[in-house]
């Protein structure tokens, strides 16, 4: 049994980072296994560099210690720009143009644009350009992104499902998210291919993580399956709520593991907070 704790450096930890954090240790120690330490600090425009010893010191602080040596997502991007090669090789991605806006104007325009748990979808405008135009448009410069065509994907996989141990085993649902972005115009991949490949080359054997990524998870067996990755089990634990029930940013500096701690509250007593 392999775990790992997965946070972004765009910030402090807060309670539920502390939740997850010890749901994932306690999970491997509960078997004897490992609990690693991923950054995935992709998005250079939110890491800021005091926030990977900010994230130590809190662990370390709360007694949640991690195995080895902590990977960075930026030292892994050779790897995940071969899985975005192979994925373009087996014709189940293509560029994108679109500008935020365009695409929003699209959405408007269109009569029920399909919906995703968090809002309307990517409504698939370059999906239909065709190889010549692509390659033009490439050619001569024009910015794109790379979007995951997700009937293509799921034609070529077939049927999928995933077992999580907390809701039992779900059937994949290739459009739950549509064609999301695989590769970002900006750092050329993107969250579901870093974590896609780092939990196969690191060998998690258990993904344990909230409830708001289940959805994530349809995208992330495409994934897997097309990139011939193995297929880990899953664990959505709940969230950590605030007193208004919405769930913890980043932003709400209040519950932040520093913030608790300045205000003389022990590990213990901050672990209590967030018991099942
Ligand atoms: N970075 C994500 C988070 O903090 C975790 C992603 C994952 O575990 O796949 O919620």
């Amino acid at each position: 049994m392999t775990t790992r704790f997965a946070p972004s450096p765009t910030g402090l930890l807060h309670l539920g980072h502390a939740y997850a954090a010890m749901f994932a240790r306690d999970l491997a120690h509960s078997q004897g296994g490992a609990f690693l330490l991923r950054y995935e600090d992709i998005d250079g425009t939110r890491v800021r560099d005091e926030y990977y010893l900010d994230i130590e010191r809190d662990l370390a602080w709360l007694g949640i210690q991690w195995d080895g040596t902590p990977l960075r997502q930026t030292d892994r991007l050779t790897d995940y720009a071969m899985a975005i090669n192979l994925l373009k090789a087996r014709g189940v991605v293509y560029p994108c143009f679109c500008t935020r806006r365009e695409i929003q104007e699209e959405i408007q325009a269109m009569d029920g644009a399909p919906q995703g748990p968090e809002g309307p979808l990517y409504p698939g405008t370059c999906r239909n350009l065709s190889p010549e135009q692509r390659q033009h448009r490439i050619d001569a410069g024009e910015p794109h992104c790379w979007r995951l065509d997700t009937m293509a994907a799921a034609e070529q996989t077939g049927p999928l499902s995933f077992t999580d141990r907390i809701q039992g085993k779900i059937d994949v649902d290739p459009s739950l998210l549509g064609d999301v972005i695989l590769a970002r115009k900006d750092i050329a991949t993107s969250y579901h291919i870093a974590v896609v490949v780092d939990d196969a080359m690191q060998e998690i054997s258990d993904v344990t993580r909230g409830e708001d990524l289940l959805a994530s998870t349809h995208v992330h067996r495409l994934l897997q399956e097309l990139l011939g990755l193995p297929e880990p089990i899953y664990h959505h634990h709940r969230l950590i709520l605030d007193a208004e029930g919405k769930r913890l940013a980043k932003r709400d500096k209040a519950l932040s593991i520093q913030t608790l701690r300045e205000r003389g509250a022990s590990p213990e007593e901050v672990l209590q907070m967030v018991q099942p």
